[in-house]
């Protein structure tokens, strides 16, 4: 329940009409949580801009309203929690929390390119984690894509094991919402 998320919204405020690859009745389905509770993770991939924060956030509250513990890291937070957990007592009380939520809500995996000491610790966490809680992850690239940027051969085999063992993938497709719903400071002629 101690979920800070980048911003709320809710999956009601989501308009499946500006959302071609994914059905109204895909996101009901999604979000009676039926894979939460079966310790499923959930993968959004596409193009930025489309709705995979945004979906993630709204399951994250949904799931938070449900009694669910749910926590949301940027890949980037959550391996700068990684890195410092042997000398800073916050970090290791945040992935305490991490490794304690039903649900763990990664944001951007791969945005940027992990080294092999980084790699293996997003592989011990991920592994921590499997089968007992769900993890939604968001990704501009596909899992095809995610082994070039965890450098290590082995250990991106046995991340993606774990994490697409038991998964709902989703693809979202078309063009940024952000710059379709652009708003501008100059009037139109
Ligand atoms: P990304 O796919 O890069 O994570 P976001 O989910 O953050 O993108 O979406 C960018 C912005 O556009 C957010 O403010 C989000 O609420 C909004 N947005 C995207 N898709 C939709 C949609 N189908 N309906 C309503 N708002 C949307
Ligand atoms: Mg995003």
């Amino acid at each position: 329940k101690r979920a800070k998320f980048p911003y709320y919204k809710t999956l009601d405020e989501f308009k499946i009409s500006e959302q071609q690859s994914l059905s109204l009745r895909q996101i009901q389905q999604l979000r009676e949580l039926n894979w939460l509770e079966q310790q499923f993770n959930l993968i959004l991939l596409g193009p930025p801009g489309v709705g995979k924060t945004h979906i993630a956030i709204g399951m994250g509250l949904e799931a938070i309203q449900k009694g669910f513990k749910v926590s949301f890291y940027t890949m980037g937070d959550l391996i700068n929690l990684l890195k410092t957990q042997e000398y800073l007592r916050k970090s290791q009380l945040q992935l305490k929390t991490i490794l304690q939520a039903d649900l763990v809500i990664i944001d951007d995996l791969m945005y940027m390119a992990m080294d092999q000491r980084e790699a293996n610790m997003f592989f011990h966490l991920v592994n921590d984690l499997y089968e007992r809680s769900s993890i939604i992850l968001t990704s501009n690239k596909g899992p095809e894509q995610w082994g070039e940027l965890m450098g290590d051969k082995g250990i991106t085999t046995a991340i993606l094991d774990r994490l697409l063992h038991r998964v709902e993938v989703i693809h979202l497709n078309g063009e940024s919402y952000r710059i379709k719903n652009r708003t501008t400071i100059f009037e139109a002629e």
